[in-house]
């Protein structure tokens, strides 16, 4: 499949790739910041992914988490471009042992290979000039790691954000981790948000903003209606509508009810009160 989709802004490129085009969650976004990857893509699309960086040489490859869609090539770029990739110190093991992979993401994006890495500093000088903080933000992932460019205002969110609307989670996904990271991370002063499956989200922070709402409102919604005696699926039909095809096919891995089931667990009486403490320059 060749690359699907280009984008532009400023300095940063990227190439969307894919197997298959059933909406933004079986695609992905490739970045680049000069001669710096942001993630790899999945293996089963290095032939695309080979073709958008032989435009360029790679000098450095960030990786935010270990989930195969992001990481997938480390080790054939590792290998091209003679380079240790950079990852979260927890994601390290995992890409170099392996993980499991259920069968419908194995479908959709194939299996990386094992790729031995280093683990990201507290801050990174660009191969092309500039400074990026990695900032931890598990929830999605226990190793999810963002990057940030205060000088540009730019954010590279990982799976961070992906919609202004969450409609269904993982069964490895921690909502009130999730809801804490995004709580901290609005702490930052960004504006551009470069999200791996959405594209570019030029008005990146009040999008954030607009998701850390909507969770807490659903949060608030399926907590009255649990007060009023629905079960989690009554609720989950009621406010989410049916689970869809990837529930189904997931085995209920990715669904409505997850979502449901974690929005009982949050408390909305406690504040987020996280921030970001970056490194001094
Ligand atoms: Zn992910």
């Amino acid at each position: 499949m060749p690359i699907r989709k280009r984008y532009q802004h400023e300095q940063v490129e990227g190439a969307r790739v894919g197997r298959l085009d059933a909406g933004i969650n079986t695609t992905f976004i490739v970045y680049r910041i000069g001669s710096t990857l942001i993630d790899c893509g999945p293996s089963n699309q290095w032939r695309s992914v080979r073709e958008f960086v032989a435009e360029r040489r790679v000098k450095q490859l960030l990786i935010t988490h270990h989930h195969e869609d992001h990481s997938g090539n480390g080790a054939r770029l590792a290998r091209q471009f003679g380079l240790t990739p950079l990852a979260p110190q927890l994601a390290q093991d995992k890409l170099s042992s392996g993980f499991y992979i259920p069968p419908v993401q194995r479908m959709v994006w194939g299996r990386p290979h094992p790729v031995e890495t280093a683990p990201l500093p507290d801050q990174v000088v660009l191969a092309d000039g500039g400074l990026l903080y990695p900032v931890h933000t598990p929830g999605h992932a226990k190793d999810l790691t963002c990057f940030y460019l205060p000088q540009q205002k730019w954010f590279f969110s990982g799976d961070l954000y992906i919609s202004k609307s969450l409609k269904m989670l993982r069964a490895d996904e921690n909502l009130v981790q999730l809801i804490d990271s995004i709580g901290k991370i609005l702490t930052l002063d960004f504006e551009v948000l470069f999200c791996p499956h959405r594209g570019i989200v030029e008005e990146g922070k009040a999008s954030l903003q607009a998701k850390f709402d909507n969770l807490l409102s659903l949060c608030g919604e399926v907590q009255g209606l649990a007060r009023e005696g629905l079960t989690s699926r009554e609720i989950s039909d009621k406010v989410l509508g049916p689970e869809g095809w990837i529930s189904k096919l997931s085995r209920y891995n990715i669904s409505k009810i997850n979502l449901v089931d974690a929005a009982l667990t949050v408390d909305l009486d406690r504040p987020v009160t996280s921030q970001v403490v970056l490194p001094a320059a």
